[in-house]
């Protein structure tokens, strides 16, 4: 239901003058990369050492089903994306040696732009950018490509390079605009030539499942026209991206040897059958065998998940996490979920929209061990799963925050200068750099524990009535709640919170960060696009221009403009009324109300704010993005092959780690 993106925290923004120490004793650095607007960083996978043998077994395996996946993301993301990562690839590895050389210090122009290129393609997992869908487009000329792949002896269709180079063609990966068909307009692949939005939707509807336990129709599959008529392909072995998924299987078959459970063994086994048989009802089992494993220590999601990347919500694209229960911060987030009932009790919305009983909200926090599909390398920082709305109610969800990613951020960042820039004064930034990384930490295990599972829909309403605002509202709504409760004394009363101002912290930087800096993601004169980032603005947003006793200000200081809080009490009263309004929109599946909601707070940015932002931010040369190098594991064996160990590696490099993976983890044809 939800991929919190992270937001770079205040403390981590904050940190003090000193510079990121790279040259400790400590050879692990967080900082590995950086090209246009994204970095590239290093997690540690803390805990992994103290895993018994067969945990770090499993592990193994589940990582390794996780990088067979790979393929399919960069297929789904748009069906020229394999080819053209291919034939980049096999350029550069002509002209680097097979990977011995970089070429970030070519002597040539055009050799420079071109590695910088790849790493993005690399980034985005294809042609578009990861978080604003645009494509972007090669620095480097095409005569310069044409002959790099003749010299490669490479050879690509007229067709492919057009779309890199031609600005004209599949120009979003996902387009949301008011007015046109929004599958027509996509390069996304989840849908086949010639089909229309129209198609599509009549489609749906005729298939659609009303029973009880409804299967998610359209959840893993690709519509097509074949003469007019639609048909889905479904994603199965046998079936679309059949090569791939047979590999996800055969990890998994060798995972299920070291599953901890009957509960896990489970879980993996109808992950098997589902990528057999492609069949949903399956899918509905595994979700429900996964949501009750609850005692396993490592815990993986492989598969067809979060619908964010279908224009019309229903598709789910190929992500994989495989992660271990981080035992101590665990706590944290089970006083949370033990206190869900409470929250929903007392929260300001209407109580005919309140759940009588909020059950099965688990709580962990985690330690993610792989990341692969679309959670690499730019990765959520918490997951809430399953989204069948049906099986939330009746089995509950798991929701984990995932610790070492959002660590690994905030040691990134320090001393980056941000907070001095952007913070409006010394006490802000103080508490910020105290309180900062725990109120985000907070936040976000609220929005995933309480958040996303409060409140209940109306019979008849369901997710869907809310059309393409409805991940928007669903973040808001997740996001709102967060932030009423943080600054609640039930917080400080459950030992969450040191003090009743430490939520101030947390409530500035979201204010910050939804009416400000967040627009450093956007380009000038570009509309808010991103289901989270709109969240953020709308909350943000809606508050400013509803704090009519100056609860929230922008003022002016020497021509920068800085956000003030006066009234941390009255801004905590507007986050709850906004609370209330998206409650009932969400309960109502008012769509118009939700619409109105979106347009009018969270797409359209202030140029003359914006265009400030940017330069301000640009002085500090800092990308707005980041993503991950994974770690590398590797299984070490007696004379006799018996395993007896999983060590682990952080000594990888971005460059060489997408060459190993295109090298030994792919297995779709170029067309599928
Ligand atoms: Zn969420």
């Amino acid at each position: 239901m939800c991929a919190a993106i992270a937001v770079a925290t205040v403390a981590a923004m904050t940190g003090c003058k000193k510079q990121t120490d790279k040259t400790t004793n400590d050879k692990f650095s967080y900082n590995v990369d950086k090209f246009y607007d994204l970095e590239v960083l290093r997690y540690r996978v803390e805990g992994f050492e103290q895993l018994s043998l067969q945990q770090k077994q499993l592990v193994f395996y589940l990582s390794e089903a996780a990088l067979q996946g790979r393929d399919i993301l960069y297929d789904q993301n748009c069906h020229y994306n394999l080819r053209i990562r291919r034939a980049l690839e096999a350029v550069y590895l002509n002209k680097t040696r097979n990977g011995q050389n970089t070429l970030e210090n070519a002597a040539d122009e055009q050799d420079r732009l071109f590695e910088k290129y790849l790493k993005r393609v690399w980034f985005s997992n294809g042609i578009h950018h990861h978080y604003s869908e645009d494509k972007f487009l090669p620095e480097f000329s095409r005569e310069w490509f044409e002959a790099a792949l003749a010299e490669a002896g490479y050879t690509l269709d007229k067709e492919v390079i057009d779309v890199m180079f031609d600005p004209a063609l599949m120009q979003k990966r996902m387009a949301q605009a008011d007015g046109v068909d929004l599958i027509a307009a996509s390069a996304g692949n989840y849908y086949g030539d010639g089909m229309t939005q129209a198609d599509a939707e009549a489609w749906y509807a005729a298939h659609k499942d009303n029973s009880e336990q409804p299967k998610w129709i359209g959840l893993n599959s690709q519509l097509v026209k074949v003469d007019g008529k639609v048909e889905e392909r479904v994603y199965r072995i046998g079936g679309l991206y059949s090569a791939a998924l047979e590999k996800v299987v055969e990890s998994l078959r060798k995972a299920l040897e070291f599953a901890e459970t009957e509960e896990q063994k489970a879980v993996i086994e109808k992950l098997i059958a589902y990528n057999e048989t492609g069949d949903l009802d399956t899918f509905n089992e595994y979700c429900i065998a996964w949501v009750k494993d609850l005692d396993s220590r490592v815990d993986f999601v492989n598969g067809f998940t979060e619908t964010y990347a279908d224009p019309l919500g229903i598709t789910g694209t190929w992500e994989a996490m495989v992660n271990f229960k981080n035992v101590e911060s665990t706590h944290r987030t089970e006083l949370i979920s033990q206190n869900a009932q409470w929250f929903e009790d007392n929260s300001p919305t209407d109580p005919k929209y309140k759940k009588e009983e909020v059950k099965g909200v688990s709580a962990k926090v985690i330690t993610a061990a792989m990341l692969g599909g679309d959670c690499y390398p730019a990765t959520p920082i918490g997951i809430n799963l399953p989204n069948a709305n049906w099986i939330r109610k009746e089995y509950g969800s798991k929701s984990v925050s995932i610790d070492n990613l959002s660590h690994a951020y905030d040691e990134a960042a320090k001393g980056n200068g941000f907070a001095e820039e952007f913070v409006i004064d010394e006490e802000t930034r103080k508490r910020a750099e105290q309180y900062g990384t725990l109120c985000n930490d907070l936040h976000t295990d609220l929005h995933e524990c309480a958040g996303h599972g409060s409140g209940k829909l109306m019979p008849g309403v369901t997710k869907e009535n809310l059309k393409e605002h409805g991940s928007t509202i669903e973040e808001a709504r997740a996001d709102l709640f967060g932030l009423y409760y943080l600054a609640d004394p039930k917080l400080v009363e459950l030992g969450l919170l040191p003090d009743k101002d430490a939520y101030k912290a947390g409530y500035y930087q979201q204010m910050m960060n939804g009416l400000m800096t967040q627009l450093v993601r956007i380009e000038p004169g570009k509309d808010i696009e991103e289901a989270h980032m709109r969240d953020r603005q709308l909350i943000a947003n809606w508050v400013y221009q509803h704090a009519e006793n100056k609860e929230v200000e922008i003022v002016d200081r020497d021509g920068k403009h800085y956000l003030r809080i006066n009234d941390y009490e009255g801004l905590r009263r507007l986050f709850g009324e906004l609370l209330r309004e998206i409650q009932r929109v969400t309960s109502e599946g008012d769509y118009a109300a939700a619409k109105e909601l979106v347009e009018t707070y969270a797409v359209k940015v202030n140029p003359e704010l914006h265009k400030e932002i940017l330069e301000r931010y640009k002085k500090l040369d800092l990308a707005p993005y980041k993503g991950f190098v994974n770690p590398v594991y590797t299984l070490v064996k007696d004379e006799a092959g018996n395993v007896t160990d999983v060590t682990i590696g952080y000594t990888e490099g971005y460059v060489e780690q997408h060459l190993r993976y295109s090298r030994d983890y792919s297995f779709l044809p170029d067309v599928n």
